[in-house]
């Protein structure tokens, strides 16, 4: 197992998580945490934080990027099925 199959648990830091189990943990250690609310990613929901560092978020979040990609693709796809006809 390689370095990128671990996650940091958003509700605290000191949980070093495997991503697969990640999920779960993020279940069970929402229930206890106390601190400020945090937000849910809305690309994945394994990534939680403070509403102010979500923006900052985005522009590294590997899943909303792939989903962006997607989304690009579509619609140069669309693009070349229905042409602009004058
Ligand atoms: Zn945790
Ligand atoms: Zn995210």
């Amino acid at each position: 197992m390689c370095d990128s199959d671990y996650g940091i648990c958003p509700y605290n830091k000191s949980h070093r998580i495997v991503l697969f189990r990640m999920p779960g943990h993020i279940i069970k250690c929402m229930r206890k945490y106390k601190g400020p609310p945090l937000i849910i990613c809305k690309y994945n929901a394994t990534h939680r934080m403070p509403a102010e560092q979500m923006e900052q978020h985005l522009e590294e979040c590997a899943d909303y990027q792939k989903f962006n990609a997607y989304e690009n693709l579509q619609k140069a796809l669309e693009a070349r099925k229905s042409p602009q006809r004058a």
